[in-house]
C-alpha cells in the first residue's frame, strides 16, 4: 500500500509530467473509483481544466486545476497513477482514464478497487480530518510528543491513525519504531519526552531516505512511479517482512506478530 514517501515520489513526477496539461477527456470504467461529484459530472465537467500544481498531503495525491479545485487521488491498497502515450496498451485494471490535450493521458488503475477521486473547490472537505505533516517544518517534536501523551493506546495503531500524524502506513511505522527502539505496543501516554523526541527523529529519517530511494515496491505489491518504474527502497527495510531473519543491530530474531490486523515486525530485543 503506497504510504507518504511514495505518493510523495509520484507527486513530484507528476508535478514535472503534468503542469499546464489540460483535460481533453474522461472515461470512467468502474464508476465507484469517483467518490466526487458523480462519475458523470467528472465525465462532463473536467475537460477543459488546466493542471497548475501537483502535491501531497498525507497518502492522497493533489492536482490543483485551474478555477481553483482539485482533483484528489487517494491510492488505498493498490491504486496507480501513470502517464502515458495515448497509444500505449490500456492497463486491465484501469478504472479511469484522463485523456489530455496533449495526446498523453493520466491513467488511474486499481486491481482491488478501494482507491478514490475526488474533484472538489473545497479540499478542505475532503483533507480536512488530517494530522500533521511528519515532515513540515512546523511540526516540531514537541507538538509530536504533546499529541501521543493524549492517548492511551499502543503505539503501533496510533501512528497508523491518519488524524494523528499523516502518511505512515504499516511498512514505515515498524521501521521507525525499530530505529526508535520502542516496541509497537508501548503504550502512547508514558512515553519520556526523550523517547517521543527519539521517535519524531526516527519517523523523519525513515521517511526521507524511503523518499531518496523513491519509495518501497515490495515482491506481492504493484508500486510503481508514474513512468511505471519501481521504488529502490525495498533493500533497505530494516524489519519489515523479515521475520526469522537476524535483527540487524543485535542478531536476534526479528518476530511478526499482528496488532489490530495489521502483520508488525520488530526485534524483540532492542524494542523490548
Ligand atoms: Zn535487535
Amino acid at each position: 500500500m503506497p504510504e507518504l514517501p511514495e505518493v510523495e515520489t509520484l507527486a513530484t513526477d507528476l508535478r514535472r509530467l503534468l503542469t499546464g496539461a489540460e483535460f481533453k477527456s474522461v472515461e470512467v470504467l468502474w464508476p465507484r473509483s469517483v467518490a466526487m461529484p458523480t462519475a458523470e459530472e467528472l465525465v462532463r465537467q473536467l475537460p477543459g481544466h488546466q493542471i497548475q500544481d501537483v502535491s501531497r498531503r498525507g497518502k492522497f495525491l493533489v492536482l490543483s486545476l485551474s478555477g481553483s479545485s482539485a482533483l484528489l487521488i487517494h491510492l488505498r491498497m493498490s491504486g496507480r497513477v501513470r502517464v502515458e502515450p495515448a497509444t500505449a496498451p490500456v492497463d486491465s485494471h484501469a478504472r479511469v482514464i484522463f485523456h489530455l490535450a496533449d495526446g498523453r493521458r493520466m491513467l488511474f488503475s486499481d486491481p482491488r478497487k478501494f482507491g478514490r477521486i475526488y474533484w472538489t473547490a473545497d479540499a478542505h472537505c475532503v483533507l480536512g480530518d488530517l494530522g500533521p505533516e511528519p515532515l513540515d517544518d512546523d511540526f516540531t517534536a514537541c507538538d509530536f510528543w504533546t499529541r501521543l501523551s493524549a492517548h492511551k493506546g499502543a503505539l503501533k495503531p496510533l501512528l497508523l491513525n491518519q488524524t494523528v500524524l499523516a502518511g505512515l502506513g504499516n511498512i514505515y511505522t515498524d521501521e521507525a519504531l525499530f530505529a526508535a527502539g520502542l516496541h509497537p505496543l508501548r503504550k502512547a501516554n508514558t512515553l519520556s519526552v526523550a523517547e517521543g523526541e527519539r521517535l519524531y527523529h526516527a519517523i523523519r529519517e525513515v521517511l526521507q531516505q524511503a523518499i531518496w530511494h523513491r519509495g518501497t515496491t515490495l515482491d506481492d505489491e504493484r508500486y510503481q512511479d508514474a513512468e511505471g518504474r519501481p521504488g529502490g527502497h525495498a533493500q533497505h527495510l530494516r524489519v519489515y517482512r523479515r521475520a526469522g531473519q537476524p535483527c540487524l543491530r543485535c542478531g536476534t530474531p526479528i518476530q511478526r506478530t499482528v496488532v489490530g490486523t495489521r502483520g508488525t515486525y520488530f526485534c524483540p530485543h532492542c524494542q523490548h
